[in-house]
């Protein structure tokens, strides 16, 4: 069964058609600048990618351009919408409702819709563009695919902040933590690439990207994460703060003269390693180039980092009694040598015998850093949400 997996956002939209059976990508792509003017890229497997400027004033002409190029008789991969059997979505914000991926009916968006308040940018986004594939595209199941629903078996000492119960009871304030796909992809995987049993192994995955963050999972369950109530929490990230005192925000008001609203726009998109690098990028190849020239600042923010990321490995070590397997995946994790040997160089202590020459320039490949008889052994293991997500929906919809 093909399935079309679609990651929308508020101005653009990634998809996939994946082959489910044989795991085959088909074409793939990207719909930008929705609701601005429109840009949709496409790309049929081993053909050329294509450009082209299109009118997308809603995300319905979006889908319908990207139906248009699937189905296109000379670059299409399919004949016709008969030919994709499902629609897999990524949606960020499942709340307590959602534990696992489910198919979609109007009790379920109605469901995703009240997580809105603690997703704002990102669900009422997934919501249109659930409901754009089902205008154009009736009759065709679509199953809903939770960021957060990995994340639902936490044990409460986990997910409950050390604040007054009743914003809990009352508002559902708790961690839920994000990346619950990739960090269940890639920690499955490592029990695969190690050959040993998922529901026996204590793994400690580092998904670094332009949001990162860390998760415990033990026993084939998430049983900690980095990220919160929204993803602001845990890592430096590219533009966003993670881990702060969280007195700075009045202090910075009273000092910047900002309300709630610019302290947390400055939270989100003016800190992380583009805030310490002094604004110099979000990028960490930049900031690599910087760096290498000599640029302090850039140093510091990657040193900030990867200190961070060792900081959570040791705490979850701690969490987990143990620790049998680290994976680096994700933008950065797959591709920055630098952050992983520094992240790696905190870590002797609890037996990670690291190999700096297999790590040096090692880029999008999967393999292992460890040295042979490594007490725990690390990983690059490259994430693939959208595989995950073709397959969760192959699963429900069969
Ligand atoms: P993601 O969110 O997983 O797509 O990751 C995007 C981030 O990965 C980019 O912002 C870069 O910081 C980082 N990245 C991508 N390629 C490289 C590379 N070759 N070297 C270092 N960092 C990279």
């Amino acid at each position: 069964m093909n399935v079309l997996v679609i990651n929308c956002g508020s101005s653009s939209l990634k998809f996939q058609l994946i082959n489910a059976e044989t795991e085959d990508v088909l074409a793939k792509g990207i719909c930008e600048r929705i609701g601005i003017d429109g840009r949709l890229t496409y790309q049929p497997t081993g053909g050329e990618k294509e450009k082209s400027d299109k009118a997308m004033p809603t995300h319905t002409e979006a889908i319908q351009y990207v139906i248009d190029a699937l189905t296109n008789a000379e670059t299409g991969v399919v004949k016709s919408l008969d030919e994709i059997g499902a629609v897999g979505h990524r949606v960020v914000h499942g709340g307590e409702r959602f534990a696992s991926s489910v198919v979609i009916t109007e009790d379920v968006k109605k469901a995703i819709e009240e997580c809105n308040e603690l997703a704002p940018l990102h669900n009422p986004a997934n919501l249109i563009g659930i409901e754009a594939c089902e205008k154009l595209m009736p009759g065709t199941p679509m199953v809903a695919v939770f960021d957060t629903a990995f994340h639902q078996t936490m044990p409460e000492k986990a997910y409950m902040y050390g604040l007054p119960y009743e914003y809990y009871e009352k508002y559902k304030v708790r961690r839920y933590g994000f990346h619950g796909t990739s960090h269940s992809y890639v920690s499955k995987k490592a029990a695969e690439v190690i050959e040993r049993p998922y529901d026996q192994l204590k793994t400690i995955v580092c998904h670094l990207g332009n949001g990162s963050s860390v998760t415990a999972v033990m026993n084939g369950k998430s049983v900690d994460t980095s990220m919160g109530l929204t993803p602001l929490e845990g890592l430096v990230m590219g533009t966003r703060s993670g881990d702060i005192d969280p007195a700075i925000m009045e202090f910075i008001a009273g000092k910047e003269n900002l309300d709630i609203e610019g302290v947390m726009n400055v939270l989100n998109k003016k800190s992380g390693v583009f805030g310490l690098s002094g604004e110099l990028s979000s990028d960490f190849r930049d900031l690599t180039d910087a760096m290498n020239n000599g640029d302090k600042k850039a140093k510091i923010a990657m040193d900030v980092f990867s200190y961070r990321v060792a900081k959570y490995i040791g705490s979850y070590a701690a969490a987990m009694n143990g620790v049998d397997d680290i994976v680096f995946t994700a933008g950065i994790g797959e591709n920055d040598d630098y952050v992983r040997e520094q992240v790696c160089s905190y870590l002797d202590y609890l037996g990670v015998d690291f190999d700096k020459e297999v790590n040096k320039g090692l880029r999008g490949t999967q393999k292992e850093l460890t040295k042979p008889g490594s007490k725990v052994r690390v990983f690059v293991i490259p994430t693939n949400e959208e595989l995950a997500i073709a397959r969760e929906t192959l699963a429900l919809v069969k």
